[in-house]
């Protein structure tokens, strides 16, 4: 059985932390390197059901895309809900490590994850590296479709394919327009709407857009957007993870027992499509 230093540097080789955002908080939260680690869950978050999850699986590590602590903290009090999910860890033996921006950039990373779910050809990434010389590194994925479809069939794809959630997909754009190419980004995409115009593509597939970056982009060109649950857009990097470790394990005789986390972790639980009688077009005010 590998030790937790083991398994971390084998993990800090596939997500180097000093490629994370510099506001980043990525590595080892909790855990001792000379423990020994039989059996690894891949979750999203870092919240108390995931935890509880790990101790109920007899995990000896969590691996999570997101902080716990992201900007610090002077308690781990069990009286706080971060404190508690520390308590949890330290009392049951569970280490946790995240890999998180380091993860998005990597190749493959998060962006690949989700364009692989719903079987979109990666052409390259959507922001480069510039520190990668072979240019398969950085923020999101420019993908091609096999055959073009209509954005109809592609929403279709994006509900079938990614985890459910109460959310599923927000769409913008006319749902009979073909595609052929699309931008992915897994988490928030936002920020990336420059990016993606410059890329020319038919769709953007990405996470927790705002009203006016939103509105703004559809104002200056015809790109169709597909909004995701956050969760949704990265809990597929978790199998893409947990496959790479499982390989990791098998060459180096490890026999690691690994799992993906089951828990839906998107804090939004329901969802209500609107019944109020729509304003008539065209009707004057
Ligand atoms: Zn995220």
């Amino acid at each position: 059985m590998p030790r937790l230093s083991e398994v971390i540097a084998a993990l800090e080789k596939l997500w180097p932390p000093e490629r994370a955002e510099s506001w980043d908080a990525v590595g080892t939260v909790a855990g001792d390197p000379d423990a020994e680690v039989t059996r690894v869950l891949f979750a999203v978050d870092p919240v108390q059901e995931t935890v509880d999850e790990a101790v109920k699986l007899g995990a000896d590590l969590l691996v999570t895309h997101h902080p716990l602590y992201l900007r610090g903290t002077t308690t781990v009090a069990a009286s706080t809900f971060k404190g508690r999910v520390v308590h949890t860890l330290i009392k049951n033996d569970v280490a946790l490590h995240v890999a998180h921006t380091n993860a998005d950039r990597a190749d493959p990373g998060v962006s690949d994850a989700l364009a692989g779910a719903l079987d979109l050809r990666v052409t390259g990434p959507l922001v480069p590296d510039p520190t990668d010389p072979a240019g398969r590194r950085g923020l999101g994925r420019i993908c091609e479709l096999e055959h073009p479809v209509t954005l109809r069939e592609l929403v279709g794809r994006a509900a079938d394919r990614l985890p459910a959630t109460a959310q599923g997909i927000r769409v913008s754009g006319d749902l009979e327009a073909t595609i052929r190419t699309v931008a992915v980004s897994g988490g928030s995409g936002d920020s990336l709407f420059a990016d993606v115009r410059a890329a020319g593509v038919d769709a953007f597939l990405t996470a927790d857009l705002r009203h006016h970056p939103a509105s703004e982009a559809r104002e200056q060109s015809p790109l169709a957007l597909l909004d995701a649950a956050h969760w949704a857009t990265e809990q597929p990097w978790c199998e893409l993870a947990a496959a790479q470790l499982d390989e990791i394990s098998d060459r180096s005789g490890w026999g690691l027992r690994v799992h993906v986390s089951k828990t839906v972790t998107d804090p939004w639980t329901a969802h209500a499509a609107s019944n109020a009688t729509p304003i008539p077009t065209g009707a004057p005010n």
